[in-house]
């Protein structure tokens, strides 16, 4: 499993960082994923994370 940020559409809200912190960070205004893969023990809460964003911005491969 990926998981990309769309940086044009994130709004900087914080949720997946407080979900899935394992796999999401906030850089700057934005949340970046900087675990490539997503390590198989948080894929369902990086899964969560992903359908939570209130904006549809992050994107799993
Ligand atoms: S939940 Fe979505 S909008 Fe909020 S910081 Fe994460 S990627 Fe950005």
């Amino acid at each position: 499993m990926k998981a990309i940020v769309d940086r044009q559409t994130c709004t900087g809200c914080e949720l997946c960082v407080g979900t899935c912190a394992e796999v999401f960070k906030m850089e700057g205004d934005v949340a970046i994923a900087y675990t490539d893969p997503v390590p198989k023990e948080v894929e369902t809460s990086c899964q969560q994370a992903a359908d939570d964003c209130p904006v549809n911005a992050i994107i799993i491969e």
